[in-house]
C-alpha cells in the first residue's frame, strides 16, 4: 500500500503546526489512516501541515545515521522549511515492544526518558533530543504519540481526541493544560522529564555547539572531550548514551543551521 499522504490547512495567522507519521519501518501504514481521519475543524487558527510517509528501513530516530537516511532527511527538511513550534510525530509499537517503550530503565539503556501513557495503549513523549534541541525552542511543543500498530477503537479515539487537542491550541501551555484536566499525573511525569531535559541536555548542547562555532574543531572526539569536562565543571547529570546524543545533535546542527549554511 502506497501510504504516502499530505495536506495542508490555512487558517489565518497563528502558530505553525506539523504532524508526520511514517518515519520509518512500515509505521505510515497505521498513522496513515489517523492523519487521513483528522477533521481541520479542530484547528481554529494558524497552519497544519500534515505528512505521511510511504515505508522506509526501520531505523530509530534516537540515531544519527537516521537523519542521514533518505527519510530521515527529509523529515528535517520539513521541519526546516516549515519551522513548527507545534510538532507531533506520530508513530506506532508492536504489543512485545510496550514494555520498553514505558520501562523506567529507558534513560540508562537508550537515554531518553520512558515514553508515559495516557490512556487506552496511546503514550507520549518528548520527540529524540537529538532533533529537540537543535530545531525546537525550549518551551516549543515537539513530541511524538504511538499507537498500537493494530489499535482498537478506544485507542484511535484517544489519539484523534490528542490531535484535535493539539491542532486546537496555540501553544504548548495550551496544549498542557488541557491534557493536564484530563490527564493529571501523566503530565506531571512530562513536566519532570522536561525539566531534566532542560538543565542537563539542553544546556550540554548549548553550550557545546557554542564551542563548535567558535572553536577549531578537529574531530568529533574534540566533543566528546569538552562535553565531558563541561558536565564535570557545571555538575550535569548525563550518561555516555546521552554523551553520543549531543554530539550528534551538535553535528546535526553543523550540517543544517550552521549559520553559513541558513
Ligand atoms: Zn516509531
Amino acid at each position: 500500500m502506497d501510504s504516502l499522504f499530505s495536506r495542508t490547512f490555512h487558517k489565518g495567522p497563528g502558530p505553525s503546526r506539523l504532524f508526520i507519521g511514517g518515519v520509518h519501518g512500515k509505521e505510515g501504514e497505521t498513522t496513515f489512516h489517523a492523519l487521513k481521519s483528522f477533521d481541520d475543524r479542530a484547528l481554529n487558527s494558524g497552519e497544519l501541515y500534515l505528512y505521511n510517509f510511504p515505508p522506509s528501513p526501520y531505523i530509530s530516530t534516537l540515531e544519527r545515521r537516521y537523519y542521514d537516511s533518505s527519510t530521515g532527511r527529509e523529515v528535517l527538511n520539513l521541519i526546516k522549511k516549515i519551522q513548527p513550534t507545534i510538532y507531533l510525530e506520530l508513530h506506532c509499537y508492536h504489543e512485545k515492544n510496550r514494555s520498553h517503550l514505558i520501562h523506567h530503565d529507558r534513560k540508562i539503556k537508550i537515554g531518553v526518558p520512558p515514553l508515559v501513557e495516557l490512556d487506552k495503549g496511546v503514550l507520549i513523549g518528548s520527540v529524540s533530543p537529538i532533533i529537540r534541541s537543535v530545531f525546537f525552542e525550549n518551551y516549543d511543543f515537539p513530541f511524538i504519540l504511538e499507537i498500537p500498530c493494530q489499535p482498537s477503537d478506544d485507542s484511535l479515539q484517544v489519539y484523534v481526541e490528542v490531535l484535535n487537542i493539539t491542532a486546537g491550541s496555540k501553544n504548548r501551555i495550551e496544549i498542557l493544560k488541557k491534557l493536564e484536566l484530563l490527564y493529571p499525573h501523566q503530565v506531571i511525569k512530562l513536566n519532570k522529564y522536561f525539566i531534566d531535559f532542560s538543565d542537563n541536555f539542553l544546556t550540554l548542547f548549548q553550550k557545546t555547539r557554542e564551542f563548535a562555532l567558535n572553536g577549531d574543531l578537529k574531530d568529533s572526539d574534540d566533543l566528546i572531550l569538552f562535553m565531558e569536562n563541561l558536565m564535570q565543571e557545571l555538575d550535569l547529570n548525563l550518561n555516555q548514551i546521552q554523551l553520543k546524543q549531543v554530539r550528534a545533535a551538535v553535528l546535526i546542527f553543523l550540517d543544517y543551521k550552521h549559520p553559513s549554511v541558513v
